[in-house]
């Protein structure tokens, strides 16, 4: 039972139309890390600047997620990512992104990272996925995020990267993006003969849908009537989802089933305050409750086919 985990480590500066944060911990490592954390032990592989201090550290402690792996430059300052959302929460505004310690990282994972059974290669430069994923060949499921940035400016090096993943997690947009298909399910099938065997397409407030060569499988979001900070919503419904799978024996359809429902389950508790605030105080009774609500929202009964009229007769 051993999550590994590559992405950012940052300090994020998010507006949204109900408020502002200057300065909170983020990146997708941070987000993915303390959502899986409530399910498995997570290994996070990643770097930060001599302004981490001890507080940030201990949020990462706090939830037991082993940290011997998060490099620290002294001299050097950790990534920022600046964001900007309008009433339409489904899209973030980037307005900078300085990759500071992560401009000249080199991940060098100890023995215990390199036994990992589960790998999530977060949204990062994907030459850093890939300088993971080769140290890791052992592993019985990867699982990869990326972003527009990305696709837009180191396309062919993430082509490669997906190459040699099981599971494709991102959102519906970067899946049209990166194939250039407007339509989702021909995207979606179009990825599927580049080398991943499932497909996870997030689509914000509307929910998830998995795609896998055999089936299609997709949930709605959680009806939440106050949402705050979309932020990180992606990467803790995919740590939700491998934290679930990490916990499990078998990774067959119905686990994969269920840990969409988990991952949905976390990333509706993530949007409701900023950064990781609502995830570091959840309870497992508060998860087990929402995973139930899932089950009500969808359940329905399979009866035969009759015409309305021959009811009203
Ligand atoms: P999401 O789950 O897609 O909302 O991810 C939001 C997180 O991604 C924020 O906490 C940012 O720090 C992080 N992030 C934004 N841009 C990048 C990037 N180019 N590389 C790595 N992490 C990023």
């Amino acid at each position: 039972m051993s999550l590994l985990v590559v992405g950012s480590v940052a300090f994020d500066e998010v507006e949204t139309p109900f408020g502002k944060c200057e300065k909170m911990l983020g990146g997708s490592a941070s987000h993915f890390s303390i959502s899986a954390s409530f399910f498995t032990e997570v290994n996070v592989v990643a770097v930060v600047g001599g302004d981490f201090g001890s507080e940030e550290l201990q949020t990462f402690s706090n939830h037991g997620i082993d940290t011997s792996d998060l490099e620290k430059i002294p001299d050097g300052k950790t990534f920022r990512w600046g964001g900007r959302y309008d009433y339409d929460l489904n899209v973030a505004h980037t307005l900078y992104t300085d990759l500071n310690v992560f401009a000249d990282f080199k991940p060098k994972l100890s023995e215990k990272s390199r036994s990992a059974r589960l790998v999530f290669l977060g949204n990062i430069q994907p030459d850093l996925q890939r300088g993971v994923r080769e140290q890791v060949p052992g592993a019985e499921l990867v699982a990869l995020d990326t972003m527009n940035l990305w696709i837009e400016t180191a396309r062919e090096s993430l082509l490669r990267t997906i190459r040699d993943v099981d599971v494709l997690i991102i959102n519906d947009a970067e899946a049209r993006q990166l194939t250039g298909i407007p339509n989702l399910i021909k995207a979606a099938r179009t990825i599927l003969t580049w080398g991943p065997k499932a497909l996870i397409a997030k689509r914000g407030e509307y929910g998830a849908a998995l795609f896998t060569a055999e089936s299609y499988f997709a949930i709605p979001a959680y009806p939440l009537e106050s949402v705050f900070d979309p932020t990180g919503a992606g990467d803790t419904f995919a740590g939700g989802f491998m934290g679930y799978l990490s916990s499990q024996k078998d990774l067959d359809e119905a686990a994969l089933r269920r840990a969409m429902i988990f991952g949905s389950v976390m990333a509706s508790f993530n949007v409701e305050e900023f950064g990781t605030a609502r995830t570091q105080r959840l309870t497992d009774e508060e998860i087990n409750e929402r995973f139930r609500d899932f089950k009500r929202m969808t359940h329905f009964e399979e009866i035969p086919f009759e015409r309305a009229v021959r009811a009203l007769k």
